[in-house]
């Protein structure tokens, strides 16, 4: 058992209750028992002392490449379409399962630090990912990567979706839903057969779609080529992928675009470190929010996002709508918080288990340093965390009950052993883009 005392409770409930000097009570099983004011009576053995800090749901990253840490840094200063052209022949050539599995713990240590407990990740090889998520304690939602080139696996078209079948056998009889997905990776890579033939494994066990859709104007116009001059959305909707689906970036949407995602109860990720990096555009998030879309945040792959860092990404969201509408009274704090938190748990249908602190959900918590100068003072909580808290002042973390962040240090995976695994993997990764480049001239 565990309790949260002296805790500035910031629940990010359908109210947005905050209550101030608090005590959080978790049970044996990780779920939360109790949120009170004042002190609580409990038997709890770990005890932590938030000291007057805010205490608040665990961050929700809806859509990374996790093990894409591996090439950190190496898509800068160029546009999508030149960055994929450079790195996907690389990451095809480098990656195996041990290499997958370092990069995703390295972004798996680098999330924890900074507050984020669940992630939608969208990988090569995702057993290695699950691999992680044991070890570390960490929520990672993976699903097979579904495109037309035979990656790293590898493994042709056909293959791919026979494995697909299988990894979706297992999670439904496992009862994993965090595994009951398939990651299209885009209409840019699939043509319309391949899209039904994954609408329909989808269809056959309930699985959830995270794809990325609509995320630059070179994305539409390879679209329009080479699927009848339509839309991404209008794509997915044509062949039965739209429905709840998770679509990554959403930047060019028409007005269409938008009823129909809201028609087919989908949810839009903003990834705006990515969109603004790769001047992707800015997303229409208020138009979204007027239609009744859900909008969660990602960050995206470290090589297109370069961080795991959701603060940046709350930062980010509110700014740019701010900034492009002349509207300073849009996108208020708690709404930016929300989209970080409950409605990523939206996005993922774990909504009822996690995204915000209330009695009978899972204990999924940061603490935030009751020291922090830049939360110092506190007048009002949500403004806090949205305009001023950043990975430097996450204390403590807490997913499903276990304390895998304590002071700071992560106590589920070994920091030093997991980024020095990666430097030793650097020059393989630098020799591998180098022969991609090399190629391309030639
Ligand atoms: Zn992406």
């Amino acid at each position: 058992m565990l309790a949260i005392t002296n805790a500035r409770v910031v629940t990010v409930d359908a109210n947005g209750t905050v209550i101030d000097n608090g005590t959080i009570v978790v049970d044996e099983r990780g779920v939360i028992r109790e949120i009170a004011q004042g002190t609580v009576a409990h038997t709890a053995t770990t005890v932590i002392d938030a000291r007057g800090g805010i205490v608040m749901p665990g961050l929700i990253n809806a859509h990374a490449h996790m093990g894409m840490t591996l090439f950190r840094g190496l898509g800068d200063d160029m546009n999508l379409e030149d960055f994929l052209a450079r790195l996907m022949p690389a990451e095809i050539n480098i990656l195996d399962h041990d290499a997958v599995v370092a990069g995703t713990e390295l972004a798996a240590l680098e999330s924890l630090l900074g507050g984020i407990t669940t992630t939608l990740d969208m990988y090569y090889l995702p057993d290695a990912a699950q691999v992680v998520a044991e070890r570390s304690g960490k929520r990672i939602f993976s699903a097979p990567n579904l495109l037309e080139s035979n990656g790293p696996e590898p493994l042709a078209f056909d293959d791919r979706m026979k494995w697909s079948d299988q990894w979706l056998q297992e999670a439904h009889d496992e009862h994993k839903d965090y595994l009951n997905w398939l990651a299209p990776h885009s209409t840019y890579l699939l043509g319309e057969e391949h899209l039904v033939q994954i609408a329909e494994l989808a269809e056959k066990y309930g699985a959830h779609i995270h794809v990325h859709a609509s995320e630059t104007v070179g994305e539409m116009k390879l679209v329009a080529n080479r699927h009848n001059g339509r839309t991404p959305i209008q794509v997915l909707a044509d062949t039965d992928l739209l429905t709840e689906a998770v679509l990554a970036h959403g930047v060019h949407l028409t007005d269409e675009d938008i009823e129909l995602i809201a028609d087919h109860n989908a949810s839009v990720t903003h990834c705006p470190a990515s969109n603004q990096k790769l001047a992707s555009g800015t997303a229409r998030i208020i138009d979204l929010h007027k239609a009744g879309v859900n909008v969660a945040l990602g960050t995206d792959g470290p090589a297109s996002g370069n961080d795991m860092d959701l603060w940046l990404a709350m930062r980010l969201a509110g700014y740019a709508q701010k900034n492009t509408s002349h509207d300073p009274t849009v996108m208020p704090a708690l709404d930016v918080l929300r989209m970080a938190t409950i409605n990523g748990a939206k996005a993922l249908h774990v909504d009822h288990l996690i995204g915000s602190l209330e009695v009978g959900k899972a204990a999924d918590i940061v603490v935030l340093d009751a020291d922090s100068p830049s939360l110092t003072p506190v007048f009002d909580p949500h403004v806090a965390i949205v305009a001023a808290a950043g990975r430097a002042d996450v204390s403590t973390v807490v997913v499903n009950g276990r304390v895998v962040v304590r002071d700071k240090r992560a106590l589920t995976i070994n920091h030093e052993q997991t980024v020095q695994r990666v430097r030793e993997l650097g020059s393989k990764v630098m020799a591998a883009v180098d022969e991609v480049e090399r190629n391309r001239r030639n």
